[in-house]
């Protein structure tokens, strides 16, 4: 497939800010297109290069993306970074000067997707010595043969950031519009028939996304096996599923409204979600973002393997740490290291041991167990995961109907140091990625929240070598940033008092988009946690709301930016601070 053809769809996508025409359009293109190239299609519909669940990065920084942009124009690098300074996208500064390149290349070939995603996917495995020059050639490679069209969608694909709005809701929409409505009039059609028919297979696409983490895979099973296909896509161990989530309560009286009474209460614990996969005897571990994380945790392997039974299975688990010397159980923030460390593991895991608390089995011994009600899964993972001190545990629970039982349990949770309690339904499913309030959250009012970085500014004078504020953002129900204020408190300037200025500048280094004067944008890629004094509304940020006082309190390597707090929860905090 010519890659022109797509460059034409994107130009589409780019002309309108409707969800509804999004969607009109990327349905419009994978009807058309042949079986055979519809998984890459549908991947770089949303800019990327592997699925969701594929945790490899193209690690191309901006300033390489400059260099191979002088490279294939002939510009020199002030020029092409005066024109990236003034627009901030750097795919419309390739467009331009790809324009006006005085000699165009001798043989014009015809770039196709297949070698754009080769080129791109080379890049990824790229690795070491001598790495940076071969993705310079790579992608300099590409830009020389590129219409400047082309060129534009290519540097931003590099980049990470493709800005043409298509979300996993459009994307979803797209996919039953495009197999499962005749006329491609979707959601648009006034027979309700139609409608009805449509939405439910807009919910099947749903679950086999979130089953599956790969629309790519979505798209193919419903051209090829349809409805039916879609509903036999299953959870399989080895391949990481998006985790249910939790909505949060304030009281426990509203907990059983929402989940039913009896209800099951455990612990909250305050560690990072850790789902556990065992197939053919090998053991796969992935955070909440589901990154493979393995190799950092071969303290956890060896718990799975010795003390849980079963020839596969899925594990939910919350894992916690503990300082080894003293045995007392530590905040996240203390073994968040663990997650990223490539180097001296073992010693890591010595002196900071983690404990796995399993709260759910979604899969044992051949069968998926996402449908069974709650209780039964609880009582599976009773039978065969067997406690031992300080490595591995079932959740600490109680079940009852008594507020009064419950709120002793509340208490015990929070003298223990545990964030509060998770409520439970007893005869729910399990739903992979949804939020549906089969389990909420209870905890104390004031709550910190998960927000992105989306900007920042360089210090002056000693700290002009680091970036000093930040901006920070929540995320609305469309997946876009939404900024709730400003913050520099709470980072220090050395490394034995925590998380540095220096540390979070190299975080954000790669992913800077824009830079004017002592002001950068960034790419939303890393979350912070930020406690305040209180949240106020507020005209100054899109979001309408600001933080009082707010202050850093680490980085969430464990969230994405899609995980960040959302708009709604921002709202819920700000009315339940004024009750
Ligand atoms: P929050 O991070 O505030 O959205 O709360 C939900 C998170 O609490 C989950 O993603 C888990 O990582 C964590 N968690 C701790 N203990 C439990 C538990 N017993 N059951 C479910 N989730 C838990």
């Amino acid at each position: 497939m010519k890659y022109i053809s797509l460059v034409q769809v994107y130009e589409e996508l780019d002309s309108t800010t409707k969800r509804l025409e999004k969607t009109y359009h990327i349905a419009k293109l994978l009807k058309d297109t042949p079986a055979d190239s519809l998984e890459v299609i549908t991947l770089l519909v949303q800019g990327r290069l592997f699925p969701a669940w594929d945790q490899t990065e193209l690690g191309v920084a901006s300033k390489l993306v400059v260099k191979a942009i002088e490279l294939s124009t002939g510009n020199s690098k002030s020029k092409v970074e005066n024109m990236w300074a003034k627009t901030g996208d750097l795919g419309g500064v390739a467009e331009q000067l790809l324009k006006s390149r005085r000699q165009l290349s001798l043989v014009q070939q015809h770039l196709t997707v297949e070698k754009v995603v080769s080129n791109l996917r080379k890049i990824a495995t790229l690795e070491g010595f001598r790495s940076v020059d071969m993705k310079l050639k790579l992608i300099a490679e590409m830009l020389t043969c590129a219409t400047p069209l082309e060129a534009k969608y290519i540097t931003r694909t590099v980049l990470g950031d493709l800005r043409l709005g298509v979300g996993e809701g459009s994307l979803r929409d797209a996919i039953a519009w495009a197999f499962f409505a005749e006329d491609m009039e979707g959601l648009k059609s006034d027979d309700q028939a139609k409608r009805k028919e449509l939405s439910e297979a807009v919910a099947k696409i749903q679950h086999a996304y979130d089953v599956t983490n790969d629309f790519g895979e979505v798209a193919l099973l419903a051209k090829k096996k349809g409805l039916k296909g879609l509903g036999q896509v299953s959870i399989s161990p080895g391949k990481p599923l998006k985790v249910m989530l939790a909505p949060k309560v304030s009281k426990i009286e509203e907990g059983f409204d929402r989940v039913g009474s009896p209800a099951e209460a455990e612990f909250k614990y305050d560690g990072f979600r850790m789902q556990v996969h065992k197939k053919d005897s090998k053991i796969t571990l992935f955070t909440r973002r589901l990154e493979d994380v393995t190799k950092q945790f071969p303290d956890v392997v060896d718990s799975i393997r010795k003390h849980v039974k079963g020839d596969s299975f899925i594990l939910d688990s919350e894992a916690v740490g503990y300082d080894s010397k003293t045995g007392k159980y530590l905040p996240f923030q203390n073994i968040s290291q663990r997650i990223k460390r490539k180097y001296d593991i073992e010693e890591l895991a010595s002196r900071l041991p983690v404990e796995l608390n399993v709260f759910d089995v979604l899969y044992f011994n051949g069968k998926s167990m996402i449908d069974l009600p709650f209780s039964e899964r609880r009582a599976m993972i009773e039978k065969n995961v067997s406690a031992v001190k300080k490595r591995i545990r079932v959740a600490e629970n109680i079940v009852t109907k008594s507020i009064e039982e419950m709120s002793a349990f509340y208490k015990k949770a929070l003298s223990a140091g545990n964030e509060g309690l998770m409520l439970k339904k007893l005869d729910a499913v399990y739903k992979p990625g949804s939020r549906v309030g089969y389990m909420v959250k209870l905890k104390p009012v004031m709550d910190s929240l998960d927000l992105v970085i989306v900007g920042a500014e360089w210090g002056e004078g000693k700290r002009a070598k680091w970036l000093t504020s930040f901006t920070l953002a929540c995320v609305d129900e469309n997946g876009d940033f939404l900024e709730v204020g400003k913050v520099g408190t709470g980072i220090k300037e050395l490394e034995e008092q925590g998380l540095t200025f220096g540390q979070l500048t190299e975080m954000l280094r790669p992913h800077i988009l824009k830079e004017s004067g002592r002001e950068v944008i960034v790419k939303p890629k890393v979350v912070v946690e930020v406690m305040y004094d209180e949240i106020q509304k507020s005209p100054t940020y899109s979001s309408g709301f600001a933080l009082r006082f707010p202050r850093v309190i680490q980085v969430r390597d464990d969230r994405s930016p899609k995980d960040a707090s959302t708009l709604a929860q921002v709202e819920d905090y700000f009315f339940s601070q004024n009750k």
